[in-house]
């Protein structure tokens, strides 16, 4: 069509969608599919929070538009889980934003960092959102692949002295999604320094700050020294309070940045519905027991299949959090075509690595996200496949 832009028909495939057809066709077939590629909660969010939704939606006053940034209440609530959790001040009227999810935030933010031509650094495998960002903002990619013998920890070192020089902005992701690692908070103290030297801006992607297990804790971006200076960290609640579907997240930190975000958002949406934002600020303000309940269901969910995988032959880190396990591919398969064994002789989707960029080849994602009775079918089936050949293709 004549009518479609560039910027549109230059968009890579989703490959999400795609992978969803496919599962559409086979049902259609009979095939009773177990869907492991949809890195979204299964659960519903927790009743204290859809009750608080209910009581706020029946108040006439909270029908009206929202404050651009967000109203104060969600404001001063992700304030107050800042300093509680991270021991981290922020300011709710400056250094705090609400979001209608933080993939909203993301794409926004590229737009209101980036000019034509300017590049952005960004984690290879990471989520697709942050490459169509930046294309969407006329900018160029440098991908930084992250590998596992180094933890998936960004290797700056690798970035040649131009790539640093023409970057002006840099996205990270701890906890990480495709990978699920995790870091300490000295590698964030290591790229606030680089980010620093380099004069770019760098934002952390929290999206599954919360959800880890046992006895790890996420560090923000924040916490470590001069952070504000250069940094921000986008927070949501999808992933931890499985509040995927109810649109809301946010972005704190350096305020210059937020304060350009903000203005670019007035521009084009006016906040999230009231009760959704009055709803999020009672469960970041709740004990978090909601939150822990959760992850135990992750983490038994992760210890079962981790351990069917391991004697399949399938080799995978250990998460320490995130909906994920992170596995290498057997046999002389690649990303795709393992993938696509798993849908055609096993009914099993994951996403094939290469969905998160060029170094997720030889890996696939698992999400964690059917209940364990599925898990054992999916163990069952997985029992029977012959997954040590292989063809590359
Ligand atoms: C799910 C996800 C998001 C988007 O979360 P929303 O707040 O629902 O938009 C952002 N980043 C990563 C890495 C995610 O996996």
């Amino acid at each position: 069509m004549p009518f479609v832009s560039d910027k549109v028909k230059n968009l890579p495939p989703y490959l999400f969608s795609e992978f969803q057809r496919e599962k559409k066709k086979l049902e259609d077939k009979g095939v009773d599919v177990i869907d492991l590629g949809i890195g979204a909660p299964d659960l519903p969010a927790p009743d204290f929070i859809y009750d608080k939704l209910m009581h706020e939606a029946r108040k006439p006053e909270n029908h009206r538009y929202s404050a651009y940034s967000g109203c104060l209440e969600f404001r001063e609530a992700i304030a107050h889980f800042y300093k509680r959790s991270h021991g981290v001040d922020l300011d709710p009227e400056t250094e705090v934003l609400a979001l209608i999810g933080s993939k909203e935030g993301i794409h926004n933010f590229a737009q209101s960092v980036i000019n034509p031509g300017d590049s952005a650094i960004l984690p290879d495998p990471g989520y697709p959102v942050y490459r169509t960002a930046v294309h969407l903002a006329g900018g160029k990619s440098v991908l930084l692949p992250l590998d596992a013998e180094n933890g998936y920890t960004p290797l700056f070192n690798n970035l040649t002295e131009d790539e640093r020089k023409r970057a002006k902005l840099m996205f990270l992701n701890y906890p990480s999604n495709p990978t699920a690692a995790t870091i300490e908070l000295n590698t964030f103290s290591e790229a606030i320094s680089f980010a620093s030297e380099n004069n770019m801006v760098i934002a952390n992607d929290a999206a599954y700050s919360l959800v880890t297990y046992d006895d790890y804790k996420s560090p923000s971006i924040l916490e470590a020294p001069n952070a504000k200076d250069v940094a921000v960290e986008f927070g949501s609640l999808s992933k931890s309070f499985n509040m995927a579907g109810w649109r809301i997240g946010f972005v704190v930190g350096n305020k210059v940045m937020i304060h350009a975000l903000a203005t670019l958002k007035s521009n084009i949406d006016t906040s999230q519905f009231l009760p959704v934002q009055k709803a999020a600020a009672y469960a970041l303000r709740s004990d978090l027991s909601v939150v822990k309940a959760n992850n135990r269901i992750y983490k038994e969910r992760m210890e079962k299949l981790y351990a069917a995988l391991a004697e399949v032959g399938i080799v995978a880190e250990k998460p320490k959090g995130t909906l994920f396990i992170w596995a290498q591919i057997p046999g002389d398969y690649s990303s795709l075509s393992f993938s696509a064994k798993l849908l055609d002789e096993a009914g099993i989707i994951v996403t094939p690595g290469t969905a998160f960029g060029p170094a997720g080849e030889g890996f696939i994602r698992i999400a964690l996200t059917v209940s364990t009775d599925r898990l054992d079918e999916v163990i069952r089936r997985l029992k029977k496949l012959d997954l040590q050949g292989g063809k590359n293709g």
